[in-house]
Order: C-alpha cells, then structure tokens, then sequence
C-alpha cells in the first residue's frame, strides 16, 4: 500500500507557512514504514529538533483505480480516519531552500501515526465533517473539511492521473492552520467530530 499526503490543501495552513495557495493539488508520499504500529508510543526522531503535528482527515482507498473522473470519485472510499502527517519542519526547511525533495522530512519511520480505526463515512457529507487535535488537553488544531482548496473528490480525481489507487492506500488529505511542535512527554488526541480516535504520546 502507499500514502499519499496531500500538502497546502487549507488556505490558512498555507498562509501560516507562507506558502502560496496551490492552482493543482500538490501531493508527496510517504512509505508503508511510515505507519505507526497501533498502540505503540511515538518516539522523538534524533535528528530533528523541530518536530511539528499536522492532524490530517485520512481517506482509505476502497477500490482499484486510475484516471478516476471526479463524479466517481465517491465511489473509491467509505471509511475515514484521522492521523499525523508528522513533519521535521527544520529538516523540511533546508529541503525547501535547496529546492531538493523533502523525503527525509516527512517520510521518515512511524511519521504517520493513524487513529485507532477508520469509521463508516455512511450517512455523513465528506465536505463537511469536523475535526481537532490537542495537544496535553488543549485544542492546537480544529478544521472541517469544507475548508478544503481541493476536495476529497478533487484530490481523488488527480492523484489517480498520475498513478493507479490501489485497496487499502491512504489519502492524508493536509492539514488546516495551527501546527507546532511537540516535545517529548507531549500527548496528542484527535477526533472526528465528537468520536476520540487518536491518542499518542510522545516518548
Ligand atoms: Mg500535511
């Protein structure tokens, strides 16, 4: 399976990092090791000093597909979840002022903590479901998924341009404003709504 994380998908998220609003999404990867094995602790990378959350909707790919029109797009998932698209933001910096790919930034080992499950999407509008993150019990983060640039379906319809969905891959589909950093000893917890699915602490 692969991960597909899409960056700049919430204007003020781009905004917050100075980046420029996307005209096309704008998508980077990361490997099947990114994934954190459930229940386990995160630990603190050694070579970072700037390790930022950014809490992302997670969509689960539910079928085979590439060059997928948007108004099928619905068609390929039926179940969302919730993760970290953890990031070395001063590593990242030095990517982005060389211009070179920032893999080692945001690829790393367990840099994509999931939630405890993905939920039924059933009866729920994808472009409108809220969600959050705190930080030691205080709201770091709080979005919906209106506030997308590209919608889930959007995004589904120009990934698959470029390489076939297959079951079981992921969409992070970005982060909105408030990332920061986390120390260790931190906890992190993230819901949908008012369901808690994520909880990480930070060793
Ligand atoms: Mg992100």
């Amino acid at each position: 399976m692969k991960i597909i994380c899409i960056g700049r998908n919430y204007a003020n998220h781009a905004k917050e990092m100075n980046s420029a609003v996307p005209e096309v999404p704008m998508f980077f990867m990361k490997p099947d090791t990114a994934l954190l094995p459930k229940k386990n602790p995160f630990f603190y990378p050694n070579f970072t000093k700037d390790l930022h959350f950014e809490c992302e909707i997670v969509i689960k790919i539910n079928k085979l597909g590439k060059n997928i029109a948007e108004k099928y797009a619905h068609e390929y998932y039926d179940h969302i979840g919730l993760g970290i698209d953890f990031t070395a933001r001063d590593l990242q910096q030095k990517c982005k002022d060389k211009g070179h790919p920032w893999e080692i930034a945001k690829a790393f080992e367990h840099s994509a903590p999931l939630g405890d499950k993905f939920i039924p999407l059933e009866g729920k509008d994808i472009n409108n479901i809220n969600f959050k993150l705190e930080k030691n019990g205080e709201t770091v983060q709080e979005g919906n998924t209106k506030d997308m640039i590209f919608n889930v379906n959007q995004l589904i319809a120009y990934v698959s341009k470029f390489m076939t969905l297959k079951i079981g891959d992921l969409i992070f589909t970005g982060t909105p404003e408030g990332v920061g950093p986390v120390q260790i000893g931190d906890r992190l917890t993230g819901y949908i709504e008012d369901e808690k699915l994520l909880d990480l602490k930070i060793k």
